[in-house]
């Protein structure tokens, strides 16, 4: 099945946002196994809106629209697709009811415009808004499917997934349907990832296997095509299990999730503390583990010693050893171990957790930029530290760093 997004507001020409949307509904398509072979990005403009629904009509077996089903004026995506498929628009009351119970538990005055959002298509499906008020709208035209989705990715997203997806499936039904995992790594770099399974992902069919890289994590997503779901889970598990015999100490979830979330869990479940000590990351380390829901029972907090004197003053990192003729510096083995070491013995954590490096762009101490050290002090265990040559500018060395310390604490 092929597919064409279209994502709808002069916000997107302007430069003013982020095409985000098409960004995950390409993703979200490449799962479900439709094939996405164009995204268009249109202003609320009558008629290029409209020369762009028949274009796209005429080339995509299924058209994703996102944005222009809010109240505004500027709001024109039912309107000119309801002139284009000549159908009219209708009132979908479970929609108006939620609109209007919604204003009235408020105590806002309704205005005409909103009950717009409850318009639909004659002879549509709608889907469901579970996080604000315009439905959202699937019919097919002509064999071409439609998919109209609000602009707020808040909105559009779980509208996506929970009810969209179900309903194109249900137009799929001739395709052998596709299965695929994710496999999460961590302490690898793509490249050198993909090297050791060149000759895997060399002789691939299917499954396919494709690795793709973000801020100090590698991804593969193994996709499959299947008769059934055991058998796709069979096939998946295969291959798998491939990868884990050569990557295991890299391997850290076979699902979607970010290493900070398998960290706070383990931590959790076991019971134990950790306090952070960062230099060059500036509170990144904290800031992940804090994203993570439940990170408060694990994590204690920590200190952001940026300059030499905070980490003397506050984490009493000798003068001798931070600067002066001869000295190690702020950026090295001794310090990191230091900051590790002291800060799980003034906060009592089971774990103290330390970063310092060059995070760029200009070197520092005559040490090169990307160079990173990791101090990981445990109690009643020699303190251990590791050196990373990280690559990149200021902002991914910083995630690297902060990814690279919770690889540390997972392994
Ligand atoms: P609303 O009811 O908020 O008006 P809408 O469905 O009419 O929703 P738009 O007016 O087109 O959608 O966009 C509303 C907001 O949604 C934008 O200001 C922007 O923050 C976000 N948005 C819209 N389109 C995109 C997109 N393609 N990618 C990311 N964010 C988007
Ligand atoms: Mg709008």
């Amino acid at each position: 099945m092929k597919a064409e997004i279209v994502a709808i507001g002069t916000e997107l020409l302007l430069g003013q946002i982020v095409n985000t949307n098409a960004q995950f509904l390409s993703r979200e398509c490449a799962a479900i196994g439709v094939d996405v072979y164009l995204q268009t990005v249109v202003g609320d403009n009558e008629h290029r809106l409209l020369e762009t629904f028949k274009l796209a009509a005429s080339r995509a077996d299924v058209v994703i629209c996102t944005g222009g089903l809010g109240p505004t004026q500027d709001d024109l995506t039912k309107d000119v697709l309801a002139g284009f498929v000549g159908r009219e628009l209708i009132i979908h009351e479970p929609s108006m009811t939620a609109i209007t119970d919604m204003f009235q538990s408020r105590g806002i005055h309704m205005v005409e415009s909103n009950r717009r959002q409850a318009l639909m298509l004659a002879d549509s499906d709608p889907l469901h808004n579970e996080t604000g008020l315009a439905v959202g709208i699937a019919f097919t035209y002509e064999g071409t499917h439609f998919i109209l989705l609000p602009g707020p990715p808040k909105e559009m997203k779980p509208m996506f997934s929970k009810y969209a997806v179900p309903w194109l499936q249900t137009k799929m039904t001739d395709e052998v349907p596709l299965y695929s995992k994710m496999l999460k790594f961590a302490g690898i770099g793509e490249s050198n990832l993909e090297h050791q399974l060149l000759d895997l992902i060399a002789a691939q069919t299917d499954p396919t296997i494709a690795p793709y890289a973000k801020e100090g994590e590698v991804t593969i997503r193994i996709t499959t095509r299947a008769q059934s779901a055991e058998e796709g889970e069979k096939k998946l598990q295969s291959t798998e299990e491939a990868i884990r015999s050569r990557l295991s100490e890299h391997l850290y979830a076979n699902h979607d999730v970010p290493i900070e979330a398998v960290v706070v869990q383990l931590l959790a479940a076991k019971k134990l503390t950790l306090a952070v000590a960062e230099s060059c990351t500036g509170g990144l380390l904290g800031d992940l583990i804090t994203s993570i829901p439940g990170s408060s029972q694990p994590f204690l907090g920590g200190i952001i010693c940026y300059t030499n004197a905070l980490k003397h003053q506050l984490l009493s990192v000798p003068l001798e050893v931070l600067e002066g003729e001869g000295a190690p510096g702020a950026v090295s083995s001794e310090t990191a171990v230091l900051l590790a070491e002291h800060i799980s013995g003034k906060t009592g954590s089971d774990f103290g957790i330390s970063i310092t490096g060059v995070a760029g762009p200009s070197s520092s101490e005559g040490k090169p930029v990307g160079l990173v050290y990791i101090g990981f002090a445990q109690k009643n265990k020699p303190t251990q530290v590791i050196a990373l040559q990280l690559s990149g500018n200021r902002e991914s060395i910083k995630h690297r760093a902060a990814k690279s310390a919770l690889y540390q604490l997972w392994k």
